[in-house]
């Protein structure tokens, strides 16, 4: 794509994005509420349960599992204390390692340094932009033993304890083959799908696929709690655990405190849930709209011969944001400033996760893939058109 041809395609974006959104600032994605936020807050106030005992939160929790057809879901403060509970339970211990991408929020490899665990990055596939089972596989072959059933990296001593892949915009990524891998070598694995709400691989949703599946509801996430987590589990035992250890593990009693471990305050506020089951029974329909607006860009895009990231084989995603992946990253910063300077919000992806001086020597494959995103990608803006028209045809 030479420059002339650049910027024409800029042109051309910007009148296709604001058809979909109108005039005003276009923002990457914002939430949506009706009344129905107003109604059940209230309801949680007068009742005067605010905190985290509530009916709210035992119904929010229910219709989340009832939708992600997990067997059990427990509601935290955000995704990335989901994420630190979901690795404890996993037994992740200080000095273990645990394999995650570069390409991710910095709230995965945050959660991993939180038990003085050390994130280990793997390549990514091109076209799920999650962790590539192939390049996994390669590195385990070639890095790890197994002793006594445990996976040992032989270049650190390190037990590999765990496995984070993550659905990155909500694209699932291979999980069924990822999780294969992860049983074969006795590695816990975790599934990080705070995009990934309605997302599915071979029909089935993600977060279903390994000992834990953590969510968050952030305010720029497919549905929003304010601020807000879900672990999901289809493992009784570890469901229990989890709701335990959210909860200052204190043991359930008429009036005494007693509690039988070192436990978070991480359970979710009844307020916020009170807003979570609101945003659920919107949930289809903002899918619906998200999968009419990925497709409208999907069209767009290869009539300009602009690489547009869609489902590939198995995947289903809920298109969260919506992805394109320029030429060169000068292309990209071209790209970037333009939109940006008129009021649309476009973003490039994370900086890998291993350039960060908190993970710059932590050991990685070649991740050539997860290079070539970064220096691509653009997201676009993703939110359910707030006009009557795109939320009620
Ligand atoms: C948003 C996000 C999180 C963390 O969620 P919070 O609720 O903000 O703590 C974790 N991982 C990824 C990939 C995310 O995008």
């Amino acid at each position: 794509m030479n420059d002339f041809k650049n910027s024409e395609l800029i042109d051309f974006f910007i009148k296709k994005v604001k058809k979909i959104y109108g005039n005003e600032y276009i923002p990457l994605h914002r939430p949506i509420f009706d009344n129905k936020e107003k109604i059940y807050t209230n309801e949680a106030i007068e009742s005067n349960f605010v905190s985290s005992v509530g009916k709210k939160v035992d119904e929010f929790e229910d219709i989340f599992a009832a939708f992600t057809n997990s067997k059990f879901a427990i509601s935290t403060v955000n995704g990335t204390s989901a994420l630190h509970v979901a690795l404890k339970l996993c037994n992740v211990s200080p000095g273990d390692e645990v394999i995650t991408q570069s390409l991710t929020f910095i709230a995965t490899c945050n959660a991993i340094s939180y038990l003085d665990a050390k994130p280990i990055f793997v390549d990514v596939d091109k076209d799920s932009m999650g962790l590539s089972p192939e390049s996994l596989n390669k590195f385990l072959v070639t890095n790890a033993k197994k002793e006594k059933g445990i996976t040992i990296n032989k270049k650190t001593g390190a037990k590999i304890a765990a496995c984070v892949p993550m659905h990155s915009f909500g694209m699932p990524c291979r999980i069924s083959e990822i999780k294969k891998i992860c049983s074969d070598w006795n590695i816990r694995l975790i599934e990080d799908c705070a995009e990934s709400l309605g997302s599915y691989y071979m029909g089935k949703h993600t977060g279903n696929f390994g000992d834990f599946g953590i969510f968050s509801f952030n305010g720029n996430k497919i549905i929003t709690t304010g601020g807000g987590g879900m672990l999901v589990t289809n493992d009784e035992e570890l469901a229990i655990k989890a709701k335990h250890i959210t909860t200052t593990s204190k043991i359930p009693h008429k009036y005494k405190f007693i509690h039988d471990e070192v436990g978070f305050n991480y359970r979710m506020p009844n307020i916020n849930a009170a807003i979570g089951c609101a945003q659920m029974e919107k949930l289809d329909r903002f899918l619906t709209i998200k999968k009419e607006v990925a497709s409208e860009y999907e069209d767009f895009f290869s009539d300009l011969e602009v690489e547009y990231v869609s489902n590939y084989e198995n995947a289903e995603s809920n298109f969260w944001l919506n992805t394109i992946l320029m030429e060169s990253s000068s292309h990209r910063d071209h790209f970037l400033n333009v939109t940006n300077e008129k009021d649309i919000m476009t973003r490039p992806a994370w900086t890998l996760m291993n350039k960060l001086t908190m993970f710059n020597e932590c050991q990685h494959d070649d991740l050539k893939n997860s290079q070539l995103l970064e220096d691509k990608i653009v997201n676009i803006p993703s939110s359910v058109p707030a006009s009557s028209e795109w939320l009620f045809k």
